[in-house]
């Protein structure tokens, strides 16, 4: 069994802008759009490591993001 992730998205932030994290899948993704990287979950430790993280695509950014909100209004 795997934890859940979303309270870690309302305690951390992203270690490159500071800003707030939204969860995808078993990762998060910085929720700034000039950032947009994705950090992995490794069993079960997120990897808050911008070294690490890699960007995603402006789209697939912008889906994750709008769906978040639209899952938490
Ligand atoms: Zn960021």
């Amino acid at each position: 069994m795997s934890i859940d992730l979303q309270p870690y998205a309302q305690l951390l932030v992203c270690p490159a802008c500071r800003s707030k994290l939204v969860v995808d899948g078993r990762s998060f993704l910085c929720r700034k759009d000039s950032c947009r990287l994705r950090y992995e979950v490794k069993d079960d430790i997120p990897v808050m490591l911008s070294d690490e993280a890699k960007p995603v695509a402006p789209d697939e950014w912008a889906a994750i993001v709008q769906r978040d909100l639209s899952a938490n209004s």
